[in-house]
This record gives C-alpha cells, structure tokens and sequence, in this order.
C-alpha cells in the first residue's frame, strides 16, 4: 500500500468520486473503529454533500466496545447514522443493506407511491487505504472480487455486486486520502499499521502509542508487560521515555552498558497492538476532539 497523495492525485482522486455519486443512492464511509476521526477524509462532508451517508465504523473487533458505543452516540449527534463491523469475519455486515434502506426509506416510500417498483439501493463505499474497503466488499458480496481500487489513468466499466436482493455496491470503492498535515493524525494512523513505518520513525509512533496506552488504558499496558510506576504526568516526555524503558528492560530489549534499546522495545510495543495482544484498544475518543 504506497498512494502518495500528490495534489493532482487528491484532485483525481475526488472526481472520481463525484463521478460515481451520481450514479448511487448512499455513500458507506468507511472509518476505522479505533481511530474514527484520524481515519476520515478531512473534505468528506464537502465531497459528499448532501448524498445520504452510513457511516461504518470497521475494525471494531480491535476498538473497545465502550468507545465504540461512544462514537456513535456522537455520530448520532450530528445527525449521522452510524454502525461499527468487523469485515474480517462479517460480524454485523448483514446490517448495512438494512441500515441503508432504513436511510433511503422516504425515496422508497416516492417510487411506491408513483407505482414504480422499488429498485435495490445503490451504494458506494469510500474510505482511506488500509480502512478494509475490499475486505468489506467481499464479505458483502459473499465471494472475492478481484482487489481494483482506483488506479488513475485506467478507465474501467462500472460493475454493480449484488447484496442480496435489496442492495447493489460498486465493485471499485472510492480512495480518499487522510488528513496529513495533522501530525497526530499521522502518528495515530500509523500506530495502526495505516501508514508505513518508512515515513514516521518507529520510537516515535511507538512513544504516542505509549502516551495514548498509559492515558486510556494504564491497567492494561501494566499487566502485559509487567510495568509497575505509572507516569506522574503523562504531558511530561521523560516520564513516558521512562514507561518505555521499563518495557524494555522486562522484554530483555539491551544493549552494551546496559541500556535499553529504544528501536527494538517500539517495534515490540507496535506489533503487540497491532496484533490485538493488548486486548481492544481505541486510540481516540470523542473525549479527544
Ligand atoms: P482497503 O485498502 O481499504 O481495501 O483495506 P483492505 O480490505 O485491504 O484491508 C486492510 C487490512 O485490514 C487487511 O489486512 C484486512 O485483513 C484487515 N481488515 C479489514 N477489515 C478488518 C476488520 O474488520 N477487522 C480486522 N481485525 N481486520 C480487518
């Protein structure tokens, strides 16, 4: 997964998507249920409009069910109709085409009434790379389609996949890039494995990681790695370091003189997470906005 998001690939990118709005009834926006904010297209609402939107909030299996529930009590907020999946084994997909028609009810209820029969709904999932937009297909569509996505500059015909029979998807999903220029944003995408290490350095990532962890889930981080001092303050750098190098030391993470060695202990800590060994983990709440 390497998009480099140039500008003129932003602006593809986006076209592409006003393209295919018109020919659906509801967008899927597809965000990652640990990190619903830091997974969003930052022009979503200008792209999208006034199309009708579920937002889906995947990965659940790896978030806390509490801030799960949290999320979407705030999406609900804003008006936003909202659901969390987990596509890797389908658990809640088969909500989607509900939740859908449920949206699309009143645009139903006018084909009923003109006499027309109603037609499947049609829809579109969007989401940034890695967010699980062809996992998600799949598993709607019951059988592998080909992995597309967008490629710019190759024009391929629209296929429609049928789920069930009340819903059609677009079998290529639209690709929007995420908000970059917010470095948190950045460092919280990549402590899901979003972004590639070669872009951010691994203490780095593996320090907010940390900071997040003792922060939301102290208990937690103590009992896996047996780490007994919580921070004093969690604002304060050296405290955090600390916290690290207490990890390290219990993983056996040295080098000569005895100390410990940082690059190794943060690639521990971020495959731990990202494998789920730390239990569900939410990396932002709706607490953080
Ligand atoms: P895309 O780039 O948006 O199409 O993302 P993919 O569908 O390729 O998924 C990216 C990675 O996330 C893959 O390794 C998937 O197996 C994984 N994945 C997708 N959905 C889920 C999910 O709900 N839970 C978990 N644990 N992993 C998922």
């Amino acid at each position: 997964m390497t998009i480099q998001w140039f500008p003129g690939h932003m602006t593809r990118a986006r076209r592409q998507i006003q393209d295919k709005l018109k020919l659906i009834d509801i967008v899927i926006e597809l965000l990652d249920a640990r990190v619903p904010i830091s997974s969003r297209n930052p022009m979503i609402d200008e792209i999208l409009r006034d199309k009708p939107r579920l937002i889906v909030l995947n990965k659940s299996d790896l978030a806390d069910s509490r801030t799960t529930e949290q999320w979407i009590a705030a999406f609900a907020e804003q008006g936003h109709a909202c659901i969390a999946v987990d596509s890797s084994t389908g658990t809640r997909v088969n909500e989607i085409p509900v939740r859908a028609r449920a949206i699309l009810h009143a645009m139903i209820e006018r084909q009923i009434a003109k006499g027309i029969k109603p037609r499947a709904v049609r829809g579109l999932i969007v989401g940034i790379p890695n967010v699980g937009k062809s996992t998600l297909i799949n598993r709607l569509a019951g059988r592998n389609i080909a992995a597309t996505g967008d490629r710019p500059g190759v024009t391929k015909g629209q296929q429609w996949i049928k789920v069930g029979t009340e819903m059609e998807l677009l079998d290529t999903p639209g690709i929007l890039w995420p908000k970059f220029e917010d470095q948190i944003v950045g460092y919280r995408l990549a402590m899901t494995g979003a972004i590639r290490e070669q872009v951010l350095n691994v203490e780095d990532i593996a320090f907010f990681a940390v900071k997040v962890l003792v922060k939301r889930y102290w208990p937690t981080i103590a009992e896996r790695f047996g780490v007994e001092t919580p921070p004093k303050d969690i604002e304060d750098a050296d405290e955090i370091v600390r916290v690290m190098e207490d990890i390290g030391r219990k993983r056996g993470c040295l080098i000569s003189g005895g100390r410990v060695d940082l690059e190794k202990t943060s690639g521990i800590i971020l495959r731990e997470l990202r494998a789920g060994k730390l239990g569900r983990i939410s990396l932002e709440g709706p607490d953080d906005l």
